[in-house]
């Protein structure tokens, strides 16, 4: 079967015909196969949705009960026959829950990687590789700029920090899904053992995370309410950067602003958002992560979609590996 007739672009998003599902649908439809809670990818108000138990679980912890009319919850490596087409679900490690889907049809397999990433990350399931003949892969960071450091040297300017600013309070701002839990989990294992404060906008998802065995330590609401201004001398605070600017965040003691983002890495976005301390900590590959993924995998071809396009559509032609941009709209990778 020809891929692009097995699954095609439309402005709802990745379509099917042939099983009549949309993948990570921008627009309320009959029936959505979800990568990753996300908000541009799980979105509220589809009739029928099939993804991980997490990220259903995910997805009715952001949006209510009400967020699509029928669920059905697929095992990682469960088959399912959607209208005599095969789908499977495969840890794609870029948060909780988050999954690759493979389309398969007639022989032909098509893997939609949804967002993913292949460092080592304890709070979801590893990156695994799908063989398949086309491979749709993100570019959110598809340029050969974009080298990510290990996020244990990260973790060890935010302890330089720390020691140089003992009384100030540090806002690490992080993305409430998946980049919250890793930046507490990547404290903790790097021997951060104080109590860590939250944003209320980050609460039910942390204690999601915490339900499903990630340890994450000891938090405590980032409220002043119920709190001492001097308890959060030197403590740390994890929020949403867009809240640095509200009154929660000037009722802290100096406090020093932080991000936690794989934007951090140009300097010039740190420096228009007041960030003091850039952390490059990102849930997405860089650069060499994505060519070696393509490498690995050695597709027929690779499709690509929300992202640099280009950079990486060139770089698998110069290679000989057939390709093209999906131009899909209304993926917005901003904040992770
Ligand atoms: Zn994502």
């Amino acid at each position: 079967m020809r891929p692009d007739a097995l699954l095609y672009p439309t402005p709802d998003g990745l379509y099917c015909p042939e099983g009549q599902f949309h993948v990570d649908p921008v627009r309320p439809v009959a029936r959505a196969l979800i990568t990753h809670g996300h908000s541009d990818h799980a979105r509220a108000g589809h009739r029928a949705v099939m993804a991980t138990r997490q990220t259903l679980d995910i997805m009715r912890i952001r949006y209510g009960e009400g967020f699509c009319e029928s669920e059905q919850a697929v095992g990682f490596g469960e088959e399912v026959m959607v209208d005599g087409v095969r789908v499977s679900f495969h840890p794609a490690g870029h948060v909780l829950g988050s999954a690759q889907i493979a389309i398969e049809k007639a022989g032909t397999r098509i893997v939609v990687s949804g967002d993913y990433k292949r460092r080592a990350d304890p709070t979801c399931a590893a990156y695994v590789p799908v063989p398949c003949d086309v491979f749709i892969t993100e570019a959110t960071f598809g340029l050969p700029v974009f080298h990510h450091p290990d996020p244990a040297g990260e973790m060890a300017k935010l302890y330089a920090s720390l020691r140089r600013f003992p009384e100030r309070t540090h806002l690490i701002g992080a993305y409430a899904l998946g980049k919250a839990q890793r930046v507490i989990r990547l404290l903790r294992d790097t021997g951060y053992d104080a109590p860590i404060y939250i944003h209320g906008a980050m609460e039910r998802l942390c204690a999601y995370y915490v339900s499903q065995g990630i340890d994450l330590g000891e938090l405590r609401p980032a409220t002043v309410e119920t709190s001492e201004k001097a308890d959060f001398k030197g403590a740390i605070v994890v929020g949403p950067s867009s809240a640095f600017a509200d009154r929660w965040a000037r009722r802290f003691n100096e406090p020093l602003p932080a991000f936690a983002s794989g934007w951090m890495m140009i300097r010039q976005r740190a420096k228009q958002q007041g960030i003091e301390l850039p952390l490059v900590i990102s849930d997405h590959c860089d650069w060499p992560e994505l060519t070696e993924t393509i490498t690995d995998l050695a597709p027929d071809e690779v499709w690509v979609t929300h992202g640099r396009e280009e950079a990486l559509v060139r770089w698998c032609e110069l290679r000989g590996v057939k390709a093209k941009p999906l131009h899909l709209v209304g993926y917005e990778d901003e904040a992770e």
